[in-house]
């Protein structure tokens, strides 16, 4: 009987909760487990909820879910039981065998047509049904059972069908049946000769989030052709068991019945609830629906919200029945109507098909994977790019050529629009610096926000051609590819082919790539893939090096880029390596990498794409630059002195130290006007700041000011670029930054940067510690400020070592 028609007052033996993996997970947390008391306590006016008392404490639970809950009378369980000991390791002893009598478990063969289940159902059973070699011949269920190791197994052979929906009668009953009965274990029978139309039910059963086993049957047929799978692989990547058989002549069933129980008593290694990931654009449309049912607990128990969600976008007939009386339905449908218009602009294609398309590269990557000989492409044209793109012989140079000409783009074709809004900048700021009345509106004008923003607002061109080829290697499924020729490199550091992803979007932004770290699947691997990510230089950097390199190596500058991103490459693999045998034990979970069909993005979805970056970095400019700006501008500006302040001494040592040019060609008051300005700097809250770390940075020969722009660099890296700007004006402010770190101080003679210098800084930015939005993302995304805190400390101590070697070396050459 189940929970809900327990009477107040009486008391059940909780002998099995039905439903989803969720769900049950849910209620076994509420304390909702085997053989437990439960005692009814009251109803609720309308009958709903009811409350029970559950150990010391009371509960109450919807109707509908205590109607998945079994349960049995207190008498008639103490009654049918021996006693035994709860302690005992049992493992098909005696006393377990004993435990199980009379205990029941529901199984259900669900497949295609044609792929055995009635035979399977006939030689488990004993049953003598008709067994024929076409589709159909199973119209109704079948029910049979058998005694196996003390339980009993209540076998059921439901109709063949290809998927799960409502549009053929055999469908229809498949999903009714899995509704209302809620057998305890399913039985996928797949046939193995063809296994890539099979493993499509098998994905929505996947969605569905019920217990099963894939019973991978004519195993024989499959031996023949001389295909070779790995199916205990097949099996831990997909969650499920697999367990071959020939139901003809009873080859493995009696694993397949082990391998039941095993299920049933939540004690199989294989199992593990996945998600058959799809195309973001789907995704996140059904991450929509997905919390909206799950929100609701008026939704149905029975369905998982993820599947209930797909096959609500698929407008599956059956599932509309199921939720429209809710009084959400309108809302919902609301949501289907927008997010497939969404869909179909974005992807070219409807909603069912592109779910479909999804599926199948899930099945093609899981085969492609475990299968050798396998044929398991659908697609001519994905076929025909993929015998390219993943060959052992061109699938490296193919994919170096793609990021080579990504690079190529970024900085050379970059550099056009670039040198436009430079002049821009520069015409601005001529306009304001000869038109406007000296004071500190002007200085925090000139020096803060045009100093500040425009020294970075230049290299959005960049950073929107890099964006725009990430986002066109993701929506067209290249990356996944990419993903999957990269498995074994990333495999001997440790790593899988997935945490490639997170490392080529670090390219972009290491912040978005931190956060899709969520689809690998591996707690260790995801753990590294996000320590190592700061390593991948991301796109704000790209302005400190193009300052840097056109200042100091213009002629060089392709050389200096690669191998910076070389460099954060090497260190990231190196990490990798060492966590994983230091700290991290491997953890060998395989996963199915997805192979999408490809798709042309359209030109309009890769428009919009770039433009919320380019919204996103203008964002980033009109807020946290802005503010960093002013903020090192104020600190650079107060407290004030003018020319009167400046004590005699500093004067005289200053006119010492000057180089004698610029003694001869300026008039007094402009070189006391030098003075000043320096002594102001230096005198500054943020000259206190920067000369009380610059010690530590001195190896290197940073100076005070660089030291400082370091400091602001954890705000965003670009504010290094900023903040270099904001604090090497001098007294020619047209003139454009990277003008200006070459020029010797007027005032003091020293050079802001050598050459040497110049790349040990490069280096230092590249490794040291992340961003604030970084930072955050870690915190988040590993959920222990232990990690964060590991991240700032290892990132800067390697970014000195690695600085003062560069330095040490250069120095030797340069
Ligand atoms: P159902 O439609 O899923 O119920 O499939 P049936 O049980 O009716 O079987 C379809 C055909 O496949 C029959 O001709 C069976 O004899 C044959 N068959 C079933 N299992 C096996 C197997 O393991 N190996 C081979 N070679 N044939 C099988
Ligand atoms: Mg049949």
């Amino acid at each position: 009987m189940r929970l809900s028609e327990l009477k107040p007052g009486e008391v059940g033996v909780i002998t099995k909760i039905l439903g989803h993996g969720a769900f049950r997970k849910r209620v076994m947390e509420m304390g909702f487990v085997r053989g437990r008391e439960v005692t009814m306590v009251l109803n609720a006016p309308l009958q709903d909820p009811i409350k029970y008392a559950l150990m010391d404490y009371e509960v109450s639970l919807r109707r509908a879910e205590a109607d998945l809950i079994e349960i049995a009378l207190l008498e008639d369980w103490n009654s049918s039981r021996p006693v035994a000991d709860a302690n005992t390791d049992l493992h098909d002893s005696a006393e377990e065998m004993t435990l199980r009598r009379d205990q029941i478990i529901n199984v259900a063969l669900i497949g295609n047509p044609n792929c055995g289940k009635t035979s399977l159902f006939n030689f488990v059973s004993g049953a003598h049904e008709h067994v024929g070699n076409y589709a159909g011949v199973t119209v109704g269920a079948k029910a049979g059972s058998l005694s196996h190791k003390g339980y009993r197994i209540n076998i059921v052979d439901l109709p063949g069908t290809y998927s799960l929906s409502a549009y053929s009668p055999e469908e229809l009953y498949v999903m009714r049946y899995l509704k209302e009965e809620t057998p305890d274990v399913i039985v996928n029978v797949v046939v193995a000769s063809n296994l890539e139309r099979n493993l499509y039910l098998t994905t929505e059963l996947i969605d569905m989030n019920r217990s099963m086993i894939i019973d991978l049957n004519m195993y024989d047929e499959l031996k023949k052709s001389g295909a070779n799978l790995d199916f205990k692989n097949l099996g831990r990547m997909l969650g499920v068991p697999v367990v071959p058989t020939i139901a003809a002549t009873g080859f493995g069933v009696e694993q397949l019945l082990d391998t039941i129980i095993e299920v049933y008593e939540m004690r199989n290694k294989d199992t593990r609830h996945i998600h058959v990931k799809m195309n973001p654009v789907l995704e996140s449309a059904v991450d929509i629906l997905k919390t909206e049912f799950k929100n609701d607990h008026t939704v149905s128990h029975h369905f998982s919200p993820r599947f209930l969600a797909i096959k609500f976008l698929e407008r599956d007939p059956e599932v509309d029945n199921m939720l429209r009386s809710n009084p959400n339905f309108p809302k919902w449908e609301q949501i289907r109507n927008d997010e497939s218009e969404r869909i179909r602009r974005d992807l070219q294609e409807d909603i069912t098909s592109a779910i479909a398309a999804e599926k199948y590269g899930f099945i093609q990557g899981a085969l492609q994977e475990n299968m050798e000989g396998s044929t398991a492409h659908d697609e001519k044209s994905t076929r025909i790019i993929d015998a390219f793109v993943t060959n052992k012989l061109f699938g490296f140079p193919i994919f170096l050529a793609v990021m080579w000409l990504m690079f190529w783009a970024t900085f050379q074709l970059g550099s056009y629009p670039m040198s436009w809004i430079e002049s821009l900048v520069s015409w601005i700021s001529g306009l304001i610096g000869n038109y406007m009345a000296d004071g500190p509106l002007k200085d925090l004008l000139l020096d803060g926000i045009i100093g500040g923003v425009g020294g970075v607002i230049v290299f959005l061109p960049n950073i929107l051609i890099l964006y725009a080829f990430i986002s066109f290697m993701e929506d067209s499924g290249y990356m996944a590819r990419v993903a999957f020729i990269m498995d074994k490199l990333m495999h001997k550091m440790g790593l899988h082919g997935k945490s490639f992803i997170p490392l080529v979007m670090g390219f972009g932004c290491n912040v978005p790539a931190i956060m899709s770290t969520r689809i690998i699947e591996s707690r260790s691997s995801r753990l590294i893939t996000i320590l190592i990510n700061p390593f991948i230089s991301c796109s704000a950097r790209i302005p400190i090096y193009v300052l840097l390199v056109g200042a100091f190596f213009p002629a060089h500058g392709a050389w200096i880029f690669t191998g910076l991103y070389l460099l954060g490459i090497i260190v990231a693999v190196l990490t990798a390596k060492m966590m994983r045998k230091f700290w991290f034990k491997a953890d060998e979970t395989p996963f199915v990498m997805e192979l999408p069909p490809y798709r042309v993005p359209t030109f309009k979805a890769t428009m919009r794409n770039m433009w919320s970056k380019a919204d996103q970095y203008l964002r980033k400019m009109g807020g946290l630059i802005l503010v960093a700006s002013i903020l090192i501008w104020a600190l650079s500006y107060f407290p004030h002195h003018d020319a009167n302040d400046v004590p005699a001494s500093y004067r005289a040592e200053a006119i010492a130290e000057m180089p004698a040019s610029t003694l001869t060609s300026n008039s007094p008051e402009t070189i006391n006007q030098m003075i000043a300005d320096e002594y102001q700097q230096g005198h500054s809250i943020l000259g206190h700041i920067g000369k009380f770390v610059e010690p530590v940075v001195r190896p290197m020969e940073f100076g005070w000011k660089t030291c400082v722009s370091l400091i602001a660099g954890a705000a965003a890296k670009e504010v290094v670029v900023s903040t270099l700007g904001v604090l090497y004006v001098g007294d020619d402010d047209a003139a454009a930054l990277s003008q200006r770190l070459q020029q010797p101080s007027k005032v003091t003679g020293v050079t802001p940067f050598t050459q040497a210098s110049a790349l040990a800084f490069m280096v230092f930015v590249l490794l040291y510690f992340p961003c604030i939005a970084t930072l955050t993302a870690i915190r988040r995304e590993t959920g222990s400020w232990y990690y964060t805190l590991f991240s700032l400390v290892y990132n800067t101590s390697l970014a000195w070592i690695f600085a003062f070697i560069t330095f040490r070396i250069a120095s030797l050459f340069l």
